[in-house]
C-alpha cells in the first residue's frame, strides 16, 4: 500500500522549494539524505535516508529505506544498506574517521549495527521516542555500551525547515507501511 498520490506531491514540492541553508554545517549532506528519503517513501516504503561521509563531507556510502520497496527485506534499514555497502568498498577510510548521518534516530538494529561497525560517529536529524536507540543507549547490554563510549552522538546541524522536512519524511506512510509489515507477518 503507498502512500497518498497528494501527500507525496506535497513532500516532493517541499523538497524541491527547500533552499538550503549553508550557514549550518550538516545542511548539504543533510539535504540529500532527504533526498534519498523521499525516494524511498516514493517507493513504497519507510522515509528514511542515510550515508556514512568523512570529515571534508565526502560521502562513501549512501542509501534510503528498502524495506518495502522490493521484495520483503526486514534488515534493509536505511543505516544497515549503507553499511553493507561502506564494507563491501576496497579502499576506505578507516570507520573511526567516518560518521553516520541518517534522517532519523537509529533503531535498536541499527544503533547496534553502527556501532559493531566502528563507525567514529553518529549524527540524525529527528529524533525517534517510539523507535529510536540513541537516547536509550545507556540500556544497552554492556558490551554494546562500551562500544557505545567510543562513539560521538549528535543532533545533525540542520535548519529548521529541513529537519521539518526530514520528520514529515518520517511519518508519511506510517499507517499504511505498518499495516504491510502485518501482512508479511501473516503470509
Ligand atoms: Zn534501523
Amino acid at each position: 500500500m503507498d502512500i497518498s498520490d497528494t501527500l507525496a506531491a506535497e513532500l516532493r514540492s517541499q523538497f524541491e522549494g527547500l533552499e538550503p541553508d549553508l550557514r549550518f554545517r550538516d545542511e548539504a549532506q543533510a539535504m540529500h539524505a532527504c533526498e534519498l528519503a523521499l525516494q524511498s517513501l516514493l517507493a513504497g516504503t519507510y522515509g528514511v535516508g542515510a550515508l556514512v561521509m568523512d570529515d571534508r563531507h565526502r560521502v562513501w556510502a549512501e542509501s534510503g529505506n528498502e524495506v518495502l520497496s522490493g521484495r520483503f527485506d526486514s534488515a534493509a534499514h536505511a543505516e544497515m544498506r549503507v553499511f553493507d555497502q561502506l564494507e563491501a568498498r576496497e579502499n576506505k577510510p578507516p570507520s573511526q574517521t567516518l560518521s553516520l548521518l541518517v534522517t532519523l534516530e537509529p533503531c535498536p538494529m541499527c544503533l547496534s549495527r553502527a556501532l559493531y561497525a566502528g563507525i567514529g560517529e553518529i549524527i540524525y536529524l529527528v529524533e525517534d521516542g517510539e523507535g529510536g536507540m540513541a537516547h536509550l543507549r545507556d540500556h544497552l547490554p554492556p558490551a554494546l555500551r562500551e562500544l557505545a563510549q567510543l562513539c560521538r552522538f549528535r543532533r545533525a546541524d540542520v535548519s529548521a525547515p529541513l529537519r521539518e522536512l526530514a520528520r514529515q519524511l518520517s511519518r508519511a506512510g506510517l499507517q499504511a507501511h505498518r499495516e504491510e509489515l502485518m501482512h508479511q507477518r501473516a503470509s
